[in-house]
């Protein structure tokens, strides 16, 4: 038996507005808090929660940059002939984006969504090693590095892994005893979330498997550990798409040409732009300025939401659309989904969840970054108190040979 487990579940898309009004956990973690996301995609706001920073210091913020010089696609240039009735079809291009994840040796999440083969060598990736390992973040250091500074042992979840492996993974290290620490991460919510919207019925049974797994895993670390410190939280929430908005079409209507005047990325929230010439710059803002789905974000607002980047390495200029708007086609999908993330954090259904065993939640914890001040918070804490039940339990077998596993200080699972 150990002192203390801290135990964070993380639930991709498992916003305040999901599970306000329901009594979801309410018996394992009843502390709940509404937490602020953070502006982007999952690609911006998980390495924010595994960093504690935001997107303008560690630089995780959308996957697709215009970057013709660093641009690993080049080779993919040839697929522009081949007939589009292949190349959209999304089997395709998962295929071929497993084939090329591979191939360039990416370790995060990987996926060439609908980016068109003719355009594809102006882009770069930016999300070429996984955040959820240490070493994972563009620019500086995130919890799991941390952790191996510190020789704290922990669990973290593969995501090439099934949720279920995941949990039958960390059942194991918590029966072993052999972590001070655990993190797992469960995408499918956000996946079902995106297909049948935020008020569908296939909701609740989802969020009852993941009640139970909770529970499994509190019971579990009840036997090996006296205290588990119990934290469930989400990135963002999910808001409904009402309103498809062919923002492309539009914009290449225009006289300025993709490529030669101008380079864009179309996600499903945002359009980022980079231009080559004044011209097809004050075109397309003339254009945008048009467009009542949407707006223009100015550097002051992008530096309040701590996603402004002095080198325009994202783009030049960010035109974001209302809750609820999705542009389709973009690059990211050519049909239209129920639902969507990505949207302004103070937009309604933006908000992310904090539930929590804990009585108190720190004051300066408002925001999904903070969650990291929580993690280290109680690593170092699980680590003091861990070695100091340890040291008193080997006192009181000396000369028995039994080892404890405090001191096994190698990440178990990466
Ligand atoms: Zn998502």
């Amino acid at each position: 038996m150990k002192a203390v487990l801290p135990l964070f579940v993380f639930i991709d898309a498992c916003g305040w507005e999901i599970i306000k009004d329901r009594p979801f956990a309410r018996d394992l973690v009843p502390n709940r808090k509404r937490l602020e996301s953070v502006f982007g995609y999952s690609s911006a706001c998980v390495p924010s929660i595994l960093s504690g920073r935001w997107p303008e210091m560690h630089r995780n913020w959308c996957y697709f940059v215009y970057d013709p010089k660093n641009s690993p696609f080049r080779p993919l240039r040839a697929l522009r002939w081949l007939p589009r009735a292949v190349t959209s079809r999304r089997r395709f291009r998962r295929w071929l984006s497993r084939f090329v994840q591979v191939r360039l040796n990416f370790r995060g999440y990987f996926d060439l969504y609908n980016i068109p083969f003719k355009h594809i060598s102006l882009f770069d990736f930016t999300e070429k090693k996984n955040p959820l390992s240490p070493g994972g973040m563009n620019h500086g250091p995130n919890v799991f590095d941390f952790l191996e500074i510190r020789g704290i042992p922990y669990h973290v979840s593969v995501p090439t892994r099934s949720e279920k492996e995941n949990l039958t993974a960390i059942l194991t290290d918590i029966r072993a005893e052999r972590i001070d620490f655990g993190l797992i991460y469960w995408p499918e919510l956000d996946g079902l979330l995106h297909r049948v919207g935020n008020e569908s019925p296939d909701i609740q049974p989802k969020l009852h498997q993941y009640e139970q797994w909770i529970q499994q895993i509190k019971d579990t670390a009840c036997k090996h550990y006296e205290e588990v410190r119990l934290y469930v939280f989400s990135d963002h929430g999910m808001a409904n798409c009402d309103e498809l908005l062919d923002l492309k079409v539009q914009i290449e209507g225009l006289n300025a040409r993709m490529g030669r005047d101008y380079a864009v990325v179309f996600d499903s929230t945002m359009a980022r732009f980079w231009f080559f010439n004044e011209v097809a710059h004050d075109e397309i803002v003339a254009c945008l300025e048009q467009v009542p789905q949407g707006r223009i974000l100015a550097d002051e607002e992008l530096k309040k939401l701590r996603a402004f980047f002095p080198d325009r390495y994202f783009g030049e200029l960010i035109f974001l659309v209302n809750e609820g708007v999705l542009i389709v086609p973009s690059h990211m999908g050519e049909r239209p989904i129920r639902a969507m993330h990505g949207y302004h954090p103070a937009a309604k259904h933006s908000y992310a969840a904090l539930l929590t065993n804990q009585e108190e939640i720190p004051t300066d914890v408002i925001a999904i970054p903070d969650v990291f001040k929580l993690m280290i918070r109680d690593a170092e804490l699980a680590k003091e108190r861990n070695e100091g039940s340890s040291a008193w339990l080997e006192a009181g077998r000396e000369g028995s040979g039994a080892k404890t596993s405090a001191n096994h200080s190698q990440p178990v699972h990466l």
